[in-house]
């Protein structure tokens, strides 16, 4: 059985990245990945703009005033945002400025409107500005046109959307989201909406690996359930495998009579490349590759096994594949356990519950109720996974534990 570590080392050398791309508004690009770096013609600030409402003077006019010694400059024109300034500012005039409006020529300094007195066409400075060109934002300070603006492989969120529409990129190239197939395989499973018999579990892995999915920005197939036959399976990934990027299904990777997936992979021709984990839960995960290039993630059928093994390792496949430019590391920190945790040790062990804030320290609360494979119940608001390494049985309440954050 291999570690988690060395699992983790596997997939991500068997992922490739996608390299297709494909164009996008602006307006779909959020949650996409840059294809190619993004430049623009404009620099940014577009040009120099007062950061203040005030008064818009020479430095050279005002910076020896003081509260005894105060200067006087003529108003001789108002310049709000939006309006391109067509007045030139001489020595002892000054305009009237808002927040963001476009400096005229000859202003170079920018004075607050609290450090001074205005009696009709005139202002009084009452204190000098710091230094020259305080409060003016000049253009280019932020960005230089023709420079790099957003470098490719970055995920567009909320700033990369501001940046994008700044530099008026109506349209542009991402990558293709990565296409993921999802199916289910028990004999006892049915969907949502059939009547519940004795014996029967409903299929909610399904629901879990597609929220799973349709997060980290794949494109879900659902398959559906797949029974524990094995002609039925070996057709079903056939399918799976010949229009996916990656498939993820469920249950039948364990040692039980109906556990067929790894036998199956391997007569399809699938390069099995990890088959157990010493994990808990997550234990029977089988991973395997196939020449076109398809990663196939067999995953435990229990529901927490399932979405534990989701965590740890297909989030960083997915990162990988979809174009992401990243370490492709978990996001672990430390915090402090509001719970005693416990292991038998022969497996890293991850426990579920919650992070959050307490005293501005980190801490983790296990979630209520049994730390069970099957309990999909408390999984539920659950955003972290504690770890207890090979070797710790314990640990106790008040120290230090490496947190996975969901
Ligand atoms: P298996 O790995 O196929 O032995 O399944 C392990 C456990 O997970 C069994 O109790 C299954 O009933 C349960 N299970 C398997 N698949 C699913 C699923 N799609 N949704 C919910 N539970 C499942
Ligand atoms: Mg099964």
């Amino acid at each position: 059985m291999i570690s988690v570590q060395d699992a983790q080392i596997i997939i991500l050398e068997l992922v490739e990245s996608l390299e297709e791309t494909e164009t996008v508004s602006l307006e779909d690009a959020t949650g996409r990945i840059l294809a190619q770096p993004v430049s623009s013609s404009l620099d940014f600030p577009y040009w120099d703009n007062s950061a203040m409402d005030g008064y818009g003077v020479r430095f050279e006019d005002v910076k020896n005033c003081s509260s005894d010694y105060p200067i006087t400059l003529e108003i001789v024109t108002e310049i709000s945002a939006g309006i391109n300034p067509k007045l030139s500012i001489q020595s002892g005039e000054a305009c009237r400025i808002f927040t963001g409006a476009m400096l005229p020529d000859g202003v170079d300094t920018i004075v607050m409107q609290e450090k001074t007195h205005q009696e009709g066409k005139k202002v009084t400075v009452l204190s000098p500005p710091n230094y020259l060109g305080e409060f003016v934002r000049k253009r280019g300070s932020f960005y230089q046109a023709g420079e790099i603006l957003l470098p490719s492989g970055l995920n567009i969120n909320e700033p990369e959307m501001a940046v994008l529409a700044t530099a008026q990129c109506s349209d542009l190239q991402v990558y293709r989201r990565p296409r993921i197939a999802i199916l289910s395989t028990g004999n006892e499973l049915i969907t949502p909406s059939q009547t519940l018999q004795p014996g029967q579990i409903i299929d909610s892995n399904q629901y879990a690996l597609k929220a799973f999915v349709v997060k980290n920005g794949g494109i879900p197939i659902s398959l559906g359930i797949v029974k524990d036959q094995p002609k039925i399976i070996k057709q079903k990934i056939i399918e799976a495998i010949n229009q996916a990027d990656c498939v993820l299904s469920t249950g039948g990777v364990s040692v039980g009579d109906y556990d067929y997936i790894v036998q199956i992979l391997a007569e399809l021709g699938g390069e099995i490349k990890i088959n157990r984990v010493a994990m808990k839960p997550g234990k029977p995960l089988t991973v395997a590759k196939f020449n076109n290039g398809c990663v196939y993630f067999g995953l435990p059928g229990n529901p927490v096994s399932a979405l534990v093994s989701c965590w740890r390792f297909v989030k960083l496949a997915l990162d990988k594949l979809s174009g992401l430019q990243s370490d492709y590391q978990p996001k672990f920190i430390t915090a402090i356990s509001q719970d005693n945790l416990s292991s038998q040790g022969q497996r890293e062990t991850y426990v579920w519950g919650q992070l959050k804030l307490m005293n501005g320290q980190s801490s983790f609360s296990l979630a209520q109720g049994q730390q069970n494979s099957a309990n999909l119940i408390n999984l539920a608001s659950s955003n972290a996974l504690a770890i207890l390494p090979i070797g710790t049985t314990k640990i106790h309440q008040g120290e230090t534990v490496k947190v996975l954050m969901l």
